[in-house]
């Protein structure tokens, strides 16, 4: 047989998708199963989103846009960077992508070569590992210890960095702790990069909006500009405006890099739909009081489902300030059996046998980098959450 690329060694179907799969598999076959595992609001897109995607079909929006996204879009970013994060970038300084990830892969493919790392606080989102092994590069990983909130101590960050630390890749609110960092945590983390100028630092702010608690959100090129040359900063409408599927992702940062991204993104994919990108142009100018309604939504959800896994003896969670994940521990479940005679060894082994015997589906901490611990997304209704939640509990009862 002909065959693959070694890039592609190691490079692993992301978990959660791999666990929303076998769900919807289960489900196939007549279980009810109650899904935890996907990250993404199960609100609708808001329908003055939909009607400019659909009067941008009518009125001919139909051929090739420009490669790094419309005007009318980059324009929209460049006035959101300014109204929310106090930032400006000139209008060749964005770049538009299908979704969040490509802009990420764009970075990682534009700028890693073989032996350079990749600082990865951890736990983190998956792909960021995958992306930066694809474009090349070694993941040096800097736990944050659950006992600090899960957030990154400047002194960790700063033993790891080498001379080939090629990027810091930093998520707050993050997936899949739901952690957020700071003004003061961003500003000892800048204390610690303009030491080191050598290494790009990209801040994936996709949850800015899903904030509780009236946390304020900062980003680091807005707490340190002598930062701003170095700083990628990236962003997308799938998580805040509930457009998960319109696949639209934009960041904003120094010129040369953008452009070197944009050459790649050129070759991969060109210039992304242009329905979504009218849709989204409607999402980032309309009305954003709707946010805030959604944000107060999600923390009613997340104090429920803390407060019931808590109340189960073997499972510590604490309680994050955004996003809509949390990451508890369940050391206390390692070791022991479950009624059908299986052994949890691992948080994989715990959420499997979660699946296979409460039907409840969840994320394993493996995926993440830190364990055991698994995720739940609680961007779903309070019956889920109420019914998965008891589930887990009679779950986690019944190990011996
Ligand atoms: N960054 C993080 C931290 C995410 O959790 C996700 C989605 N799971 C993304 C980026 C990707 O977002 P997009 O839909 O814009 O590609």
């Amino acid at each position: 047989m002909p065959g693959f690329a070694d890039r592609l060694n190691g490079i692993s179907v992301s978990a959660s998708a791999a666990m929303t799969d076998k769900a919807s598999e289960l489900r196939s076959q007549g279980l009810k199963i109650v899904g935890l595992s996907s990250g993404e609001p199960d609100f609708p897109t808001p329908d003055h989103v939909i009607e400019a995607a659909i009067e941008a079909a009518r009125s001919g929006d139909t051929k090739y846009p420009p490669q790094n996204g419309k005007p009318a879009l980059r324009k929209a970013i460049q006035e959101k960077f300014l109204r929310e994060n106090n930032l400006h970038y000139d209008l060749d300084e964005i770049l538009v992508a299908n979704g969040a990830k490509q802009i990420i892969f764009n970075a990682m493919m534009a700028t890693c070569n073989p032996g350079d790392e990749v600082i990865l606080p951890t736990p983190y989102w998956i792909s960021y590992a995958d992306l930066a092994r694809l474009g090349g590069a070694k993941v040096v990983q800097v736990p944050c210890r659950p006992e600090n909130g899960f957030r990154l101590a400047p002194e960790d960050l700063e033993a790891a960095i080498t001379p080939k630390t090629k990027w810091l890749a930093l998520n707050f609110p993050n997936n899949p702790t739901g952690t957020c960092a700071s003004k003061e945590d961003l500003e000892s983390i800048a204390r610690i990069m303009l030491k080191h100028p050598q290494v790009w630092i990209m801040t994936d702010d996709i949850y800015e909006h899903l904030v509780y608690d009236d946390f304020k959100f900062y980003t680091l090129a807005e707490v340190e500009p002598r930062l701003k040359d170095r700083v990628l900063t990236v962003n997308g409408v799938s998580k805040s405006y509930a457009m998960t599927g319109w696949r639209v992702g934009y960041c904003g940062g120094p010129r040369n890099l953008v452009a070197a991204m944009n050459n790649m993104q050129g070759q991969a994919t060109s210039g992304i739909n242009t329905i979504a990108q009218a849709a989204a142009v409607a999402a980032l100018t309309g009305p954003q009081d709707f946010l805030k309604d959604r944000a107060a939504e999600y923390q009613k959800r997340r104090d429920l489902v803390v407060g019931l896994l808590n109340d189960i003896p073997g499972i510590k969670c604490h309680t994050p300030r955004g996003a809509f994940y949390v990451y508890p521990d369940i050391t206390d479940c390692i070791g022991k059996q479950t009624t059908s005679g299986r052994t949890i060894d691992t948080d994989t082994d715990f959420v499997m046998a979660l699946l296979e015997e409460k039907q409840v589906a969840t994320v394993q901490g493996t995926a993440y980098g830190l364990s055991p611990f698994f995720r739940i997304s609680y961007a779903t209704d309070t019956d889920t959450l109420r019914e998965g939640c008891r589930r887990i509990a009679e779950f986690v009862a019944s190990l011996r």
